[in-house]
C-alpha cells in the first residue's frame, strides 16, 4: 500500500548500497587524504547479506517502489552481484538499475543483463585521458571506462552516462563529452558538485550551475527542453534539435527539487535515510537480526517514511554545507 511522508510525497525510488568501498578515489567523493591506507570500512560482518536486502527490498516495494537503483561505493566490487540483481529482478515488475564507475563493467555487463538488470548507469567525467586519471585518482584509463560501455550496450542495456562538473578541473570536457556521446542512444546527464558528506571540501565557487551547462552544449549543438518523463524525475532533459538524442542536467544546487523527492536510501549496513544529506539513519539491520517479522519491517519503514520532512537542498547554506553528514561513498548517491 502507497505511503506519504508530511509534505505527501510517495515512496517510488531506493537506492541501495551494497558495498562502502571502491576501487576509485575521486576527489570530489573520497578524497584519498580521508580515504587512506588507515581508512576503516565496514567489516563483512556488517554488511546487509543478499538475503537481507532481499528482505527490505520487498518490503518498500510492497509500501509503492517502483525503482531500485544498485550503487556504492563500487557495486561491481560485491562480489556475485548479478545473484543480487537476479533476487531483486524476480520481486516484480520493476526498473531495476546499477550506477557504477564502469571498471569493471565490460567483465560484468553480461552476467548483469542476464540476471534481469533493467539498465545501467555509468559515471565519467571526462574523455580527457589525463583529466579522468586526475580525477580518479588511481589513475584508471579513460579507455577501460568506454569499453565497459560498449560492453553494457552490447549486451542490451540501455546505458546512461552521468558526469559530475566541477569548477576548474572538468568543465571543459563538457562539450567533448556532449559531442562523443551524441547520436550513440546513450544519454548523457550532468550533475552538479554537491555539499555530499562533510570530507569533499564542497564550496559553492566549484559548482558550475547546470544553466551554464546546457548553454555551453546549445551554443555548439542547439537544444530544446523536454517534458519529465514523470513526477520526481531528477534530471531536467533536452533534446537536440538536429536528432541526435538528448541529455540532461541535476541542478540539485542551483535549482532543488526536494518537493517531488520521491527517493529513500538503503546504506551497506542496513540504515535507512530518507535524504541524501541526513546526518542519522535508521537502523534496519538490529530490526532484521532480531528476528523481526514482515509485518514488524513494514511498519518500522512505514513509521519512518509517514515522518519524513526533509527538504535539505532547499535549505542549503554554507553552514548546512559543514554538518557531519553521511558520505556519498557510504549512501551511494
Ligand atoms: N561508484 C559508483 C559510481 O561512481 O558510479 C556508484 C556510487 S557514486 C557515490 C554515485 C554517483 O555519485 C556517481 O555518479 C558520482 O559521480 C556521484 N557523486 C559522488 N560524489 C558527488 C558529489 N560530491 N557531487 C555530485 N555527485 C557526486
Ligand atoms: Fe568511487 Fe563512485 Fe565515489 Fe568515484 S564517485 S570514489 S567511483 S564511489
Ligand atoms: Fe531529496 Fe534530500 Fe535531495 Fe531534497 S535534499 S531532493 S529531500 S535527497
Amino acid at each position: 500500500m502507497r505511503v506519504l511522508d508530511t509534505r505527501g510525497r510517495a515512496l517510488r525510488d531506493v537506492r541501495i548500497s551494497v558495498t562502502d568501498r571502491c576501487n576509485f578515489r575521486c576527489v570530489y567523493c573520497m578524497p584519498k587524504e580521508v580515504f587512506g591506507r588507515d581508512y576503516r570500512f565496514l567489516p563483512r560482518r556488517e554488511l546487509l547479506t543478499f538475503e537481507e536486502i532481499e528482505r527490505v527490498a520487498r518490503v518498500l516495494v510492497g509500501l509503492g517502489a517502483r525503482k531500485l537503483r544498485i550503487t556504492g561505493g563500487e557495486p561491481l566490487l560485491r562480489r556475485d552481484l548479478e545473484v543480487l540483481v537476479g533476487r531483486l529482478a524476480a520481486l516484480g515488475d520493476l526498473d531495476l538499475t546499477l550506477t557504477t564507475n564502469g571498471a569493471l563493467l565490460a567483465r560484468k555487463a553480461r552476467l548483469l543483463a542476464d540476471a534481469g538488470l533493467s539498465r545501467v548507469t555509468v559515471s565519467l567525467d571526462s574523455l580527457d585521458d589525463a583529466v579522468f586519471r586526475a580525477m580518479n585518482d588511481v589513475d584508471f584509463p579513460v579507455a577501460l571506462v568506454l569499453e565497459g560501455i560498449d560492453a553494457a550496450a552490447a549486451a542490451g542495456l540501455p546505458v546512461k552516462v552521468n558526469a559530475v562538473v566541477k569548477r576548474g578541473v572538468n568543465e571543459d570536457s563538457v562539450l567533448e563529452l556532449a559531442r562523443h556521446f551524441r547520436g550513440t542512444g546513450h544519454v548523457l546527464r550532468f550533475i552538479e558538485f554537491m555539499d555530499v558528506g562533510a570530507t569533499n571540501g564542497w564550496r559553492m565557487d566549484d559548482v558550475v550551475p547546470a544553466a551554464e551547462i546546457v548553454q555551453t552544449i546549445a551554443a555548439e549543438f542547439p537544444l530544446e527542453p523536454i517534458e519529465a518523463a514523470y513526477r520526481g524525475e531528477v534530471a531536467s532533459r533536452y533534446r537536440y534539435l538536429d536528432g541526435q538524442g538528448e541529455i540532461g542536467v541535476i541542478a540539485s544546487v542551483t535549482q532543488p527539487f526536494c518537493g517531488d523527492c520521491t527517493r529513500i536510501r538503503l546504506s551497506a549496513d542496513g540504515k535507512l535515510y530518507t535524504c541524501l544529506f541526513a546526518v542519522r539513519g535508521h537502523d534496519l539491520r538490529a530490526l532484521l537480526r532480531s528476528g523481526a517479522s514482515d509485518t514488524e519491517l513494514d511498519e518500522a519503514v512505514r513509521a519512518i517514511w509517514e515522518r519524513r520532512s526533509d527538504r535539505y537542498s532547499e535549505l542549503r547554506t554554507a553552514e548546512t554545507a559543514r554538518l557531519r553528514k553521511v558520505e556519498m561513498s557510504y549512501i551511494g548517491g
